[in-house]
């Protein structure tokens, strides 16, 4: 008889179009360059593969995992079972039409400021200093400089883990500070319609240019990392309170709270998942002690170590939250 994984990556092998690796190493598809393999890794080039590798995966119950750049992503030691997927081809297209852009989920955020720049569209300049996929950032309404991108966005078309697609404005988001209901519900960004407004190319440019140089200065380079580690508590700074606490500089194993910035966690080179989640601990604990505030993770925690997570800190899992 044949075991569940094989039956899945049979079926799987059956999508036309998909590309599918088997053990991949994943450590060199996040930012953090920190964990295991994949089960099966597959890069999807259409909506359509799309639908039917969600509809596989659905109806066999298998564990799944989306990146984009895993730029905030902490993967385990031991990788990810079931599927992990990547957006690749046809969700890298962007178009532009007046003060409209359309862009896939996998173009990334720097891509599409630079190109609406030089065509003389303001408005994305602020969000092209940090690696990021158009789906990941609506995702995660991420933000910089007082710029979300639930501002820029008109609608944003999503892959429900029925295979099934809607069509979600900001309000159906709900975005919060990295925040949206997509993290509840589950469902795959596809693509966004952004609207911006007209501004002169040179000075579009510039801006970038200017806003970049300013972002790398305020972050530690050189060492791996994910941006911030924790979501800013409300009316305060997370790096602030961790630096407060005199945790800068603490290491475990190959990990370290990055001497440059407290809310940034750095792999020195052989850190493991284990290693971050550690500092991870530490300062949430040290924070809770000195200023009784429980800090919450930015980072998304995938596999078993979000509900590692939740069991460590003694708190129940999120409830509702979905499988994509
Ligand atoms: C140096 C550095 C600086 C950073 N600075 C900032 C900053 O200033 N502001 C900020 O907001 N963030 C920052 N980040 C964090 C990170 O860049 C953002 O969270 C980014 O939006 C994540 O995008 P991603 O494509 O890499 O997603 P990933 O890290 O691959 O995934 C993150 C989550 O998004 C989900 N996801 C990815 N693609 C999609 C999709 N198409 N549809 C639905 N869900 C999807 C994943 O399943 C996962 O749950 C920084 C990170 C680094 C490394």
């Amino acid at each position: 008889m044949m075991r569940p994984a094989e039956d899945l990556l049979e079926r799987l092998g059956r999508i036309p179009e998909l590309d599918i690796g088997t053990d991949v190493d994943l450590s060199r598809l996040n930012t953090f360059r920190i964990g295991g393999p994949a089960d099966i890794l597959v890069e999807v080039p259409t909506e359509a593969a799309l639908s039917t590798l969600l509809f596989e995966i659905d109806r066999s119950r298998a564990p799944f995992q989306l990146l984009g750049l895993g730029s905030n992503v902490l993967v385990p030691d031991d990788g990810l079972r079931g599927v992990v997927a990547r957006l690749v081809a046809g969700f890298k297209e962007v178009r532009t039409e007046d003060r409209r852009v359309w862009a896939g989920g996998a173009v990334t955020l720097a891509q599409i400021a630079r190109r609406t720049a030089a065509q003389g569209l303001s408005g994305l300049e602020p969000l092209s200093g940090f690696p990021s996929t158009v789906g990941g950032a609506v995702f995660m309404n991420a933000g910089c400089y007082g710029t979300e991108i639930k501002d820029l966005l008109v609608e944003a078309r999503v892959v429900g883990a029925d295979g099934e697609v809607t069509v979600w404005t900001p309000e159906d988001l709900e975005p919060r500070y990295r925040s949206t209901r997509l993290q509840q519900v589950g469902g795959i960004v596809v693509s966004a319609l952004f609207e911006l407004v007209p501004g002169d190319a040179k000075g579009c440019l510039e801006r970038i240019d200017e806003l970049n140089r300013k972002r790398w200065e305020s972050l530690p380079s050189g060492h791996p990392n994910v941006g911030s580690i924790f979501r800013n508590p409300p009316g305060d700074y997370a790096g602030r309170m961790i630096d407060e606490c005199g945790l800068k500089g603490l290491r475990k194993g190959g990990a370290e709270i990055s001497s440059k910035h407290g809310n940034v966690i750095v792999n020195l080179g052989d850190a493991k998942a284990a290693d971050v989640l550690g500092l991870m601990l530490a300062a949430r604990a040290a924070v809770k002690k000195r200023f009784d505030v429980r800090l919450e993770p930015e980072v998304v925690l995938t596999g078993e170590l979000e509900a590692q997570w939740e069991k460590t800190v003694e708190r129940a899992p999120q409830a509702g939250k979905a499988r994509l």
